[in-house]
């Protein structure tokens, strides 16, 4: 039996691990894929203090693994498949286990949401790609588009620019949710070029893409796009089905929990990108996991 089992390893999941860990808990972490989330995927992370310069994504990730693991958390790749949490005894149900602990912490952020037009299922891994720093590569040279005008999208623009010829980035409005200094930095690069009030309508090709259709939402005029690669950022959606019905969600989908990250089930806490919040940073992500950990420690007096 754990004090603490976390399910999910991103920068909520393993800063959890590493509070829960050094306050001398009994702490495993549930993994489906790598640790890290995806941080680990960020090409590059400006915005996490501590490094005077830019840091890889991957870097940060591993090194908090490293110090998670070296205040003794245990670390299993392992997918929780149902989490049966309701009562004293939580248990988190994986392919070949059942783990078994009394206070559990949800971390397992979200993953890209899809745009849901023509074309996009059909091309995904032949030009469509929900991750410019995982795929990027394989469009040295190309002409690119990248859907969508939130943080994510800049970055991967601005990513993306280092190795296209040319990336379009088509946004359905204006003005940008993304950080003022990101859409300044895509202004300011020769091979981006924007697309407003527009959205991808179809995206066509033979064997993969060669086209993205685009609307203009205001003039409804169409144009095409010939692009090889379609990268998709148009948001994010909680993996929360797993725990709808156990624990509150909110109408998109997150966990309901405050700044204290408990649920409304005694002995269950909530971290991350999963969380109803304002601002989803990996900053913010860890101040979760360290909270969380508080919780299930007081929890467990
Ligand atoms: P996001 O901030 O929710 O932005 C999603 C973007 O996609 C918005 O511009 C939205 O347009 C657009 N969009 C949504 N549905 C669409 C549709 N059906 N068709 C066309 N466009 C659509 O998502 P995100 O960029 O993935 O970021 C998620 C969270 O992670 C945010 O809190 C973000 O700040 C954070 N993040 C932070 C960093 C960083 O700080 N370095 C990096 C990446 C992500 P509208 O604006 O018109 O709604």
């Amino acid at each position: 039996m754990y004090d603490i089992i976390i399910a999910g390893g991103g920068p909520a999941g393993l800063t959890s691990a590493i509070y829960g860990a050094r306050g001398g808990l009994n702490v495993l972490v549930l993994e489906r894929s790598f640790a890290g989330g995806q941080m680990a995927i960020s090409h590059t992370v400006e915005n996490y203090p501590g490094f005077e310069n830019d840091v890889p994504g991957a870097l940060l990730a591993n090194n908090m693994h490293v110090q998670a693991t070296r205040l003794g958390a245990e670390f299993k790749n392992e997918l929780v498949k149902e989490f049966d949490i309701d009562g004293d005894v939580k248990k988190l149900h994986t392919r070949n286990e059942v783990y078994e602990a009394r206070t559990v912490v949800l971390a397992m952020g979200a993953t890209p949401r899809k745009l849901g037009i023509a074309g996009e299922e059909d091309f995904i891994g032949a030009g469509v790609s929900y991750c410019a720093t995982c795929d990027g590569a394989f469009f040295k040279g190309a002409n690119v588009a990248v859907i969508g005008g939130g943080n994510t999208a800049l970055e991967d623009a601005l990513f993306l620019a280092r190795y296209c010829e040319k990336v379009y980035l088509v946004h359905r409005r204006d003005t940008f949710r993304a950080q003022h200094a990101l859409v300044k930095l895509a202004e300011e690069n020769d091979k981006i070029e924007f697309v407003l009030d527009s959205t991808g309508t179809v995206i066509q090709g033979k064997f993969t893409v060669d086209t993205l259709v685009v609307e203009n939402l205001k003039t409804k005029e169409k144009q095409d796009l010939k692009v090889t690669g379609v990268f998709v950022a148009v948001g994010q959606q909680p993996t929360t089905e797993l725990v709808r019905g156990k624990v509150d969600l909110d109408d998109k989908g997150y966990i309901i929990a405050g700044e204290d990250c408990k649920t409304n089930v005694p002995g269950v806490f909530c971290a991350g990108d999963i969380r109803t919040k304002e601002v989803r940073q990996i900053v913010t992500a860890a101040a979760d996991g360290a909270v969380a950990s508080y919780g299930c420690e007081l929890y467990l007096l």
